[in-house]
């Protein structure tokens, strides 16, 4: 389908330098850059603005007027999609895996405050989260309204385009660029990047969100690129999952912390504070090295901070009394 994308962001996002976390990780105090897609615009911000935009044409262009996706509670993409429901005067239905009241992210916070309504699936694996998406759509065309299913965490061809464009801003802001470190969760952000600027050019810190996060880069980057995309040719790390998604791991908790105290950037425990940990992987077993230039997508996901049962001991720690 050729779509146009519909206006959602503020593009480019910011570039910044992050010297003090440079060499914290053991780089060079220009090797760092951070490039800023928290900073998207609407709804508190983040990655899935970008796609959002193809995802939410797309929807446009059939004459939708409800939008309908699928997540965890603590989805980012989710309160997304809500938020631009709200911005384009759409209606959203948010289909949640779990039970009401057994999380309380702060993007569940704002998903209310959006005014989506939301279709609790129970413990259900994707194809239950994709089964009952189904029958919430088949409700509102009963109901009369036109819904559009927008994929899990709006990744497809589609959505991953809209990453194809931040990897052409970062090729045009970064010279000499080497790396670029995202999260690799439903998989279309590292697709678009590896699109735009080769599978060589991208390390991906899986979050655990896929069983087969490769796969799903290679089925949304393919078909953007004449270049070929391997599972194997892929830069992927897989050793910050952990516990699993919605876990605050150790090496994440670290991350969160260096990256607040070294720069004054929130991190977020799923996704970004488990990135820059795998980055730091990367420095210590020397896929990433000093005197390379490197960037470090932010991807947002603050609110998913505020309420994440792990946060408080950040609380804590800011408790320590002050003893002149
Ligand atoms: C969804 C998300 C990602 C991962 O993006 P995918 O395209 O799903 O791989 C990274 N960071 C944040 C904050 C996200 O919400």
């Amino acid at each position: 389908m050729g779509c146009s994308p519909v206006s959602l962001g503020t593009f480019p996002t910011p570039v910044e330098p992050a010297p003090r976390l440079a060499a914290a990780l053991g780089l060079g105090p220009e090797d760092l850059w951070i490039k800023r897609d928290d900073l998207t615009g609407p709804g508190g911000g983040g990655n899935k603005i970008r796609k959002l935009e193809w995802t939410v044409g797309a929807a446009l262009a059939e004459g939708a007027d409800t939008l309908v996706t699928t997540g965890a509670p603590q989805s980012n993409h989710a309160r997304l999609t809500a938020a631009a429901a709200a911005r384009l005067g759409l209606s959203a239905v948010l289909v949640l895996r779990g039970a009401p009241g057994t999380s309380r992210s702060g993007n569940l916070a704002l998903d209310g405050l959006f005014g989506a309504r939301l279709a609790w699936a129970g413990d259900v694996d994707r194809a239950g989260l994709d089964a009952a998406a189904a029958e919430v759509c088949g409700r509102l065309r009963a109901g009369g309204a036109r819904p559009a299913l927008i994929p899990f965490g709006g990744s497809g061809v589609p959505g991953a385009r809209g990453y194809v464009r931040c990897g052409e801003e970062l090729d045009e802001q970064v010279p000499r660029l080497r790396t670029v470190v995202v999260a690799l969760g439903s998989g279309g952000t590292m697709a678009g990047l590896v699109a735009a600027l080769g599978t060589d050019a991208v390390l991906g810190v899986d979050v655990g969100a896929l069983a087969d996060p490769a796969a799903a880069v290679v089925e949304f980057a393919a078909p953007l690129t004449t270049q070929q995309v391997t599972a194997e040719g892929l830069r992927v790390r897989r050793d910050q999952v952990g516990a699993g998604y919605a876990t605050l791991t150790g090496p994440a908790s670290e991350a969160l912390r260096l990256a607040a105290r070294a720069e004054g950037l929130v991190l977020d425990p799923v996704y970004t504070g488990r990135a820059l940990a795998g980055l730091r992987a990367a420095v210590a077993d020397g896929d990433i090295r000093p005197g390379e230039r490197t960037v470090f997508v932010h991807t947002g996901g603050l609110p998913g901070l505020f309420g994440h049962p792990d946060a408080v001991a950040f609380a804590e720690e800011g408790a320590t009394a002050f003893e002149g």
